[in-house]
């Protein structure tokens, strides 16, 4: 069994994880941690092999180093925070750090498509559309998408109720004009991709591993 604690579970991702872990035969759900739920991350970290972060970007850091220095795995879901802070700290660790700021696998397929396009049409833009709580604009998946292509690739960010996380990547060239997008219609989306990370942090070549596809596809 691994062991599993969850920073940020009473958020809305946070919940859906612990839901996710408490349904998996091979997956224990040993710790909740959340101001909302009175608990600090650092009073579960002894009974757990894995932590799982899905807080504020103000926090993700900080949670993932503690995590770290307690010799816990960690899996971080939380975008907005600087990731190649947390390299160093990972480099001294005994234990492993995976980041993703996409956990849908269609979402990977999006981010893959989208940079293959880029090399073969002359201009492309992203338009990222999330729910209005969301607090970080771009959003980690639009800048990674963006990266992954070639060229400047402007972002523009929609934030609406009703919506959850989507993305359109469109690319434009003579007369002509694609469109790939990625739809997610609850949470749910992002679990199996979760479950995925923590079961594979512990086993992972390098102490820092950014990006679902480095386990979809590994080198
Ligand atoms: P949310 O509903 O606001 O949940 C975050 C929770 O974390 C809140 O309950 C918050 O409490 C709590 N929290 C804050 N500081 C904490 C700390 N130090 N220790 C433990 N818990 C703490 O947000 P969400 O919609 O679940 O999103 C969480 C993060 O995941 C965001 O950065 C979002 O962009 C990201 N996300 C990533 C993916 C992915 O696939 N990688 C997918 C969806 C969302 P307070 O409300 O009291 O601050």
């Amino acid at each position: 069994m691994i062991r599993v604690a969850v920073a940020g579970a009473a958020g809305r991702m946070g919940e859906a994880v612990c839901a996710a872990v408490d349904g998996a035969g091979d997956l224990d759900l040993t710790g909740r941690a959340d101001p909302a739920l009175g608990v600090e991350l650092a009073s579960v970290l002894d009974g757990c092999d894995v932590v799982v972060d899905f807080t504020r970007p103000d926090t993700a850091l900080e949670n993932a180093r503690a995590a770290l220095a307690a010799g816990r795995h960690v899996v971080v879901g939380t975008t907005g925070f600087d990731v190649e802070a947390l390299r160093a700290s990972a480099a001294e660790a005994s234990a492993n750090a995976f980041v993703a700021p996409n956990f849908a696998i269609g979402a990977v397929l999006m981010m893959r498509f989208a940079a293959e396009a880029s090399r073969h049409m002359d201009a492309a833009e992203i338009v990222e559309y999330h729910h209005a709580a969301k607090l970080d604009a771009p959003s980690g998946t639009a800048n990674r998408t963006a990266g992954l292509m070639e060229g400047d690739v402007p972002i523009h960010s929609v934030r609406l109720p009703g919506l959850v996380a989507d993305q359109d990547v469109i690319l434009g060239d003579v007369a002509q004009t694609l469109t790939i997008r990625h739809v997610t219609t609850d949470r749910t989306s992002f679990m199996p991709g979760v479950l995925m990370a923590v079961r594979a942090v512990a086993g992972l070549p390098d102490h820092l591993t950014v990006g679902l596809e480095r386990l979809l596809w590994p080198e």
